[in-house]
């Protein structure tokens, strides 16, 4: 659960982070409904006591008076207590559904401000000089009959897209590949169920209500699709108390994403940029609290590994306070050259999200010490001997994304397009993508 005394005995701090996040929480609301909150939970357990010492009376020999107004004492307390109990339910929705907009804390070496002020880490390679005139994927993806946009507005809508022919092997060779390289590392793969229930995502520090929100709820049910694999993968331990022996625990999973994109506008957005719906492997972790941003920088040390194998040009970059999602403490964007674009896109992000998400989740772990001293005594031990696991999520192979670089890094002057060496074992030894 969100730890709602935390943010109060640390408000200021708290309303900084915010104002540094550029975040729309309403602090104030959180901490005036969190009193309320607690004001009548209060009230609720002393007319429960009250209730209790009315039953204990009446169990007792009893003018006939006397029982009369015990009655009707019980009756108004009983009333009460409903409707106390009523507002109790609201108030915790409202208070959660203002505790959602609040963002994690950020890491302390996280530059502050907006999306120019974050700061590259890393760059790998340099942009592909080309001794012709280069084309853009949705060019190249059309002369190599790649892709239908048309047939796909037609039957979804706009953003949505068919692929075709070789770009279908591509698909299933860029998933493939990542999922083998990532398990090489230790990772378990997963698919993952691809509708949820919409609590999950809430606890996941997603957004399903609302008018921008970027989630597709299912009308007439609690349920949502995926934006991504880290709302399933995340949800595997909900509610459970984990042996430290078994952390780290580290997933990567497969799945289609959906996205409304909501807002999304411009240049960007043509062809394979910005979609509704993708394929995506995905790597979590959960792991104790003090090895989190160890297993962060190991996280995009993976990632860069993966797209360097694949020859790209790409920077990595400690993403400001402003554009982190309120779930991550800290995140390192990949950004890389997309030549027909003449621009670098994003290709992956890896976040650290520590607690924030697993407390909403409610997973938990044992600390070795205190199992021993509770087997000692014999005892189970409770929740409060328990801390919480610290989650991360980190993208191993965005499918459209890495499309887009493939195509637009490796074409050749005769139209053609060259596999990366990488994937061919993956994509029945195909080396060339060349027009018909
Ligand atoms: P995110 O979960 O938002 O960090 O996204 C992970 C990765 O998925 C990004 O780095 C992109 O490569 C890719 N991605 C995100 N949104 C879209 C989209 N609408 N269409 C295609 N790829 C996307």
């Amino acid at each position: 659960a969100v730890d709602f005394k935390w943010i109060r005995d640390n408000k200021e701090a708290v309303a900084v982070n915010i104002k540094n996040r550029n975040s729309n929480a309403n602090l104030d609301l959180v901490l005036q409904l969190y009193d309320k909150l607690l004001n009548v939970q209060k009230e609720v357990e002393r007319l429960r006591a009250e209730r209790n010492i009315v039953a204990n009376k009446m169990k007792g020999k009893l003018e006939h008076s006397e029982r009369l107004k015990l009655i009707e004492e019980g009756k108004n307390i009983k009333e009460r207590l409903v409707s106390l109990e009523e507002d109790l339910l609201k108030l915790t929705d409202e208070l959660q559904q203002e505790a959602q907009c609040v963002p994690n804390m950020t890491h302390p070496d996280v530059p502050s401000g907006g999306v120019d002020c974050s700061a590259v880490r890393k760059v790998v390679g340099k942009p592909r000089e080309f001794s012709f005139s280069i084309k853009d994927h949705v060019q190249l993806g059309e002369d190599l009959n790649l892709f239908d946009f048309d047939a796909a507005a037609e039957v979804s809508g706009s953003k949505f897209y068919y692929l075709k022919n070789e770009a279908v092997l591509l698909e299933m060779g860029l998933v493939n590949w990542a999922v083998s390289e990532v398990m090489k590392k230790g990772f378990t793969p997963l698919t993952t169920p691809e509708i949820v229930r919409s609590s999950v995502v809430e606890k996941c520090g997603f957004q399903p209500r609302g008018t921008n929100t970027q989630v597709y709820s299912i009308k007439g049910t609690d349920q949502c699709l995926i934006g991504t694999a880290e709302i399933p993968v995340g949800g595997i331990h909900m509610d459970s108390i984990l042996a430290e022996s078994s952390l780290p625990l580290k997933y990567v999973a497969y799945s289609h994403c959906f996205r409304t994109e909501a807002g999304a506008a411009g240049a960007a957005t043509r062809g394979l940029y910005r979609v509704h719906q993708f394929s995506k492997v995905e790597m979590f972790i959960l792991c104790r609290p003090e090895e989190s941003d160890s297993f962060h920088e190991k996280l995009i040390g993976i990632e860069e590994d993966l797209f360097s194998s694949l020859g790209l040009h790409f920077k990595t970059i400690d993403m400001a306070t402003e554009d982190l999602g309120a779930p991550a403490y800290r995140k390192f964007d990949i950004e890389a050259w997309m030549p027909g674009l003449g621009r670098y896109g994003e290709i992956s992000s890896a976040s650290n999200c520590t607690d924030y998400q697993s407390r909403r989740l409610g997973i938990r772990y044992r600390p070795e010490s205190l199992s021993l001293s509770n087997s000692k005594k014999g005892k189970l031990g409770n929740a409060s001997q328990t801390q919480f696991v610290h989650t991360l999520n980190a993208t191993a192979c965005a499918v459209p994304r890495m499309i887009v670089c493939l195509l637009e890094n490796y074409q050749q002057e005769d139209g053609s397009v060259v596999i990366p060496e990488p994937l061919r074992p993956f994509m029945g030894g195909l080396q060339i993508i060349a027009p018909k």
